[in-house]
């Protein structure tokens, strides 16, 4: 297992006698340890250079309170700072606008993305009162239309009905159609992904956000995503343009150093968790729980 932080850094201020102001070396002897933390929770090196670098500029010079130990100390300043990166602004999926509301999810093959669609409109038609459509556009993966109908029929949500060889654009288009003609709130669509970035994936997901202007764009990342999280989430950001971002599989045993790459890359919010298999492993996504998680 992992040491924690509160460990490593006891054992740094352990060598150091004095108290008072947090000096330049203090700082720089307790950043090392703060920096093997964040790479072993998997953020990616970019993003741990820059947190490090400003969490130096803030912690240098601060009075250690008597009560706590410049450890300590370091750890609640290295705490918030992280907090406050992960999601001042986090909210929630908005859905202001005239329905058929439409969201697009995008990721990566294997992500979770139609799991997760499932799992939001099982959310929205709960919690929200929402009639939801859910679709599927991965013409490109076997069985993937079949695999979102059978969970919609778990979930007890529609999904737009299957057409064979109907290329992404028109499927999306049908679906709009749809949504508007049957009176839902909410349409999802669910897009194709690729094991890795393509330029051919980019230009199908942008194609159908052109025509559909997504309300909510969500990326999907799986939690266990590590060095690759910046290029994951910089593509999708830069070619189709995100609103928010879900991560999936934080049950397992990933820290979540994605959360912090994802939403440093991309500067959008991360606004939901998925949290198993079962269509309500969903949660509402709280800054502090990830950054102790991150922290060790
Ligand atoms: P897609 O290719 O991106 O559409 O991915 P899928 O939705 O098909 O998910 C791939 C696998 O990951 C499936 O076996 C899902 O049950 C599983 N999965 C999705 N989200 C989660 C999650 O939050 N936790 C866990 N443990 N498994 C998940």
């Amino acid at each position: 297992m992992f040491d924690s932080l509160t460990t490593r850094l006891g054992d740094v201020f352990d060598r150091l006698r004095k108290r008072g102001a947090l000096s330049e070396a203090d700082v720089t002897a307790a950043l090392r340890e703060v920096r093997v933390a964040l790479l072993e929770a998997d953020v990616a090196l970019p993003v741990v250079k820059d947190f490090v670098n400003a969490v130096k500029d803030k912690a240098i010079g601060q009075d250690v309170v008597r009560s706590v130990s410049p450890g300590q100390m370091v750890i609640k300043i290295v705490h918030d700072h992280l907090v406050e990166v992960l999601g001042s602004d986090a909210v929630e999926l908005s859905f202001a606008s005239v329905p058929p509301v439409p969201v697009l999810m995008v990721g990566l093959q294997g992500s979770g993305k139609t799991t997760t669609s499932a799992k939001i409109a099982l959310r929205l038609k709960n919690r929200d009162k929402k009639k939801v459509l859910l679709a599927s556009l991965d013409v490109h993966r076997p069985a993937a239309q079949e695999q979102l109908a059978i969970l919609g029929r778990q979930a007890g949500i529609d999904t737009l009905p299957i057409v064979a060889g109907e290329k992404p654009i028109a499927i999306a288009e049908r679906a709009m159609k749809m949504g508007r003609l049957e009176g839902y709130d909410v349409v999802m669509l669910d897009t194709a992904g690729r094991l890795h970035i393509d330029e051919a994936l980019m230009m199908e997901v942008a194609a159908v956000r052109d025509l559909v202007k997504p309300h909510e764009t969500l990326l999907v990342a799986d939690a266990m995503t590590g060095q690759d999280a910046v290029t994951v989430g910089k593509a999708f950001n830069e070619r189709i343009g995100l609103t928010g971002i879900v991560l999936t599989r934080v049950d397992g045993d990933a820290r979540g150093g994605a959360a912090l790459s994802m939403r440093a890359v991309t500067g959008k919010p991360i606004k939901l968790l998925g949290m198993g298999e079962k269509l309500d492993a969903l949660e509402t996504f709280h800054p502090d729980r990830i950054a102790g998680r991150i922290l060790g």
